[in-house]
């Protein structure tokens, strides 16, 4: 009896323990987060101001579907009091690390919050969902607002700060949804067609009134490869498409096929410039915010199309 008295106060002592292990926090008193792509990183700098302590493990160029997590990275995830991810499997290769981790730790994904209607299945893996929510800001107010909850729960003590911070920036948000909106919509509507690397602009395109087609099916220039080639050469030969996108992932070879096909076809069509998709520009630019690679996507896709 007296044994299981002493395991039980034993037991409790250690949960209470575990339970401080939970959230570290540096010395001077903040939350440590950690984030897989930079766009979640922003959100937590822009909710959490300077009562956290923020890093994102992929840094600008990073492929998340691809990425698998470093030793350096462990350290960071295991250092952190808070894992906040994107979900919807845009992270394919990080789910057991996450899993893991989520025993011991507050681990989140800023995705897991928001109706599944809002979603866009999948082309690429049938069954799942579009993981690329951050292309529709009124979508990716959702997940900022998902970061805003995280971080109230578990400092709750620094609320009236989040709340302050989270209400201004949703209402920024706001204001970028719209001024997306009223761009894409001088492109004549004829020219709106969006011809990118890989399927990453599928909410953009729902969201902003403006058709997205992907390279990817003809980035190997396999044989199937070839016809998808001849396919869109038609598509923008007769529409006249006045530009395709590149992507730092897509090869050059695709591009070049479909700008050469064009041109044996009788239309010159331009590489329109290089997109953010799935990672920012650098940290400390404009374009390494969220909302600056909005921006500049926008006003590289408008200035190319018009
Ligand atoms: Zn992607």
């Amino acid at each position: 009896m007296k044994m299981n008295k002493l395991f039980i106060i034993g037991s409790v002592l250690l949960i209470a323990l575990g339970a401080c292990e939970h959230t570290k926090k540096t010395r001077d008193g903040k939350l440590k987060v950690a984030t897989t792509t930079g766009m979640i990183y922003d959100a937590v700098i822009n909710i959490g101001g300077n009562q956290v302590v923020a890093q994102a493990l992929m840094g600008p160029g990073v492929d998340p579907h691809l990425y698998k997590a470093t030793q350096g990275d462990l350290k960071k995830l295991q250092d952190a009091d808070l894992i906040l991810y994107n979900g919807l499997h845009l992270e394919g290769k990080m789910g057991e690390v996450f899993e893991k981790l989520g025993r011991i730790k507050a681990v989140k994904a800023v995705s897991s919050h928001i109706e599944k209607d809002r979603f866009r299945s999948s082309e690429l893996y049938p069954g799942t969902y579009d993981p690329h929510i951050w292309f529709d800001v009124s979508l990716w107010k959702e997940a900022v607002t998902q970061v805003h909850h995280t971080l109230v729960s578990l400092d709750s003590i620094n609320q009236p700060i989040y709340d302050e911070n989270a209400f201004r920036y949703l209402k920024s948000l706001d204001s970028l949804h719209l001024a997306v909106k009223n761009s894409i919509a001088t492109i004549p509507p004829n020219q709106r067609i969006l011809i990118t690397a890989h399927d990453a602009f599928g909410y953009f395109g729902e969201a902003y009134d403006i058709e997205v087609k992907g390279l990817q099916g003809i980035s190997t220039l396999s044989e199937p490869g070839l016809k998808d080639v001849a396919d869109l050469v038609n598509m923008i030969v007769e529409n006249k498409i006045k530009a395709v996108f590149i992507e730092t992932s897509v090869s050059k070879k695709a591009i070049n096929a479909v700008v050469e096909g064009c041109k044996q076809n009788g239309h010159d069509v331009q590489i329109g410039g290089s997109l953010y998709s799935d990672a920012m520009g650098a940290f400390g630019q404009f374009e390494g915010t969220y909302i600056g690679m909005v921006h500049t996507n926008v006003e590289t896709i408008v200035s190319a199309l018009k």
